[in-house]
């Protein structure tokens, strides 16, 4: 199969603007060594011939690959078809109490929990195997705070490829349970995440494995803006005001710009909304750097029980930073605790049970209607990165205990009388 893709028209490094032709350079830019993050240049009027509102009218396919068009593989799915495990189109859900509370003019949750490893890394992992297949790459790796790498754990699985896997020894019991399930080789790092990334890194040139970290393939974000993609088409007529979502290494709030910018370019929607990311207070870099107005990211030692943005020093931390600028959005940040808060809140208002990133960015976008950022009255939409069941523990924390009982009915009616 040629290694041709004529969409593509280059990748300009975000520091020196470098452009390199597309299969010249994989990773990053050679100039400017692993801080050279790329970004994928596409020609908009090739792909608009076969791409565009009614194309996509027609299109039964309710996958991301309805937007294959707009992705970094061949077009044809004959000549190679996308992984078999479902991923995207995940459902919107409407809270008019949630609105009510809040004093919004409408509410809306994204519910990407419900992709096939239960995570928003779903949309990176399953297009990025896709591309490695095209290249002819067997044997894949990441480092991960969890969910990229049991994402990446199954789509290999699926792929028949094998998948090398770095995570911090904290990460949660239920994401390195499903990556020992899907059969990845796990390497529980005796460090934080930056430790886990740095060996992978290692790993990558010693064996010569392909590289799933997004930080540094910059076709993930490729990926991750079939989400932004998505909401511009499900909510085409009554578009939000404002998109938020939880704000880690970058590439997610980066990956859903870039979605919404692509569907304004293509015509299905003709505005585009602002972007609330939302760190947490124990690991608020690009937070800082958004305030200050630069571009300059200051490392922290990061500390969050929302493990998926526990991430010190951000990778794609430039893209993210001009997409929320971009977008005239913001960055804020929230405690653990109001974190915690809104994991009940959210499931009990919508019944979306989210793990504590999931649901960072509401506590979030309760800060930011105090500071104004947010008006009273605007349209939000939540994206809801994590299910809740990567993470009880975490779950167990943001409610009180259940109520224990000998066998009996009477048991049942003495704690009824109680309450
Ligand atoms: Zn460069």
């Amino acid at each position: 199969m040629s290694l041709a893709l004529p969409k593509v028209t280059g990748l300009r490094c975000v520091l020196c603007s470098a452009v390199y032709a597309h299969g010249e350079v994989e990773y990053t830019c050679p100039r400017c060594g692993i801080e050279g993050i790329l970004d994928v240049e596409l020609d908009h009027d090739f792909i608009a011939r076969t791409f565009g509102k009614s194309a996509l009218a027609a299109n039964r396919d309710l996958s991301l690959w309805r937007y294959r068009a707009l992705l970094p593989v061949p077009d044809d799915a004959a000549l190679l078809p996308p992984p078999r495990l479902q991923v995207g189109f995940t459902p919107v859900v409407e809270s008019p109490a949630l609105a009510k509370e809040l004093g919004l003019g409408a509410f809306f949750v994204k519910d990407d929990g419900r992709n096939p490893t239960a995570s928003f890394k779903d949309r990176a992992s399953s297009v990025i195997v896709l591309r490695a297949k095209w290249l002819g790459r067997n044997e894949i790796t990441c480092s991960s705070t969890g969910n990229a790498a049991s994402s990446l754990a199954g789509f290999a699985a699926e792929a028949g490829m094998k998948a090398f896997i770095f995570v911090p020894a904290s990460a949660p019991e239920a994401k390195v349970a499903q990556l020992l399930v899907y059969g990845a080789k796990v390497f529980l790092v005796e460090g934080p995440y930056e430790d886990a990334f740095r060996v992978c890194q290692a790993a990558v040139e010693e064996f010569g494995w392909y590289n799933r970290n997004c930080a540094i393939n910059p076709y993930l974000v490729e990926g991750k803006k079939t989400c932004g993609l998505e909401i511009a088409e499900q909510m085409q007529g009554s578009l939000p005001d404002v998109v938020t979502v939880a704000l880690g290494d970058g590439c997610t709030t980066a990956g859903i710009w870039k979605g919404l910018v692509e569907m304004k370019t293509h015509g299905v929607i003709d505005r585009l909304p602002r972007l609330l990311a939302v760190q947490a207070e124990g690991a608020a870099p690009l937070a800082k750097t958004f305030a200050r107005g630069d571009e300059r990211i200051d490392p922290v030692e990061a500390t969050t029980l929302a493990d998926s943005i526990n991430v010190g020093s951000p990778r794609n931390g430039i893209k993210a930073l001009r997409a929320v600028r971009a977008s005239g959005g913001a960055i804020v940040t929230a405690r653990d605790e109001a974190i915690l808060a809104w994991i009940p809140r959210l499931a009990r208002a919508t019944g979306v049970f989210a793990e504590p990133t999931g649901v960072a960015a509401l506590a979030g976008l309760e800060a930011a209607l105090e500071k104004g950022l947010v008006a009273r009255g605007e349209r939000v939409l939540h994206v809801a990165t994590g299910n809740g069941l990567k993470d009880t523990r975490g779950a167990m924390r943001s409610v009180g205990p259940p109520t224990r009982i000998p066998p009996n009915l009477d048991a049942v009616r003495r704690t009824l009388e109680k309450r």
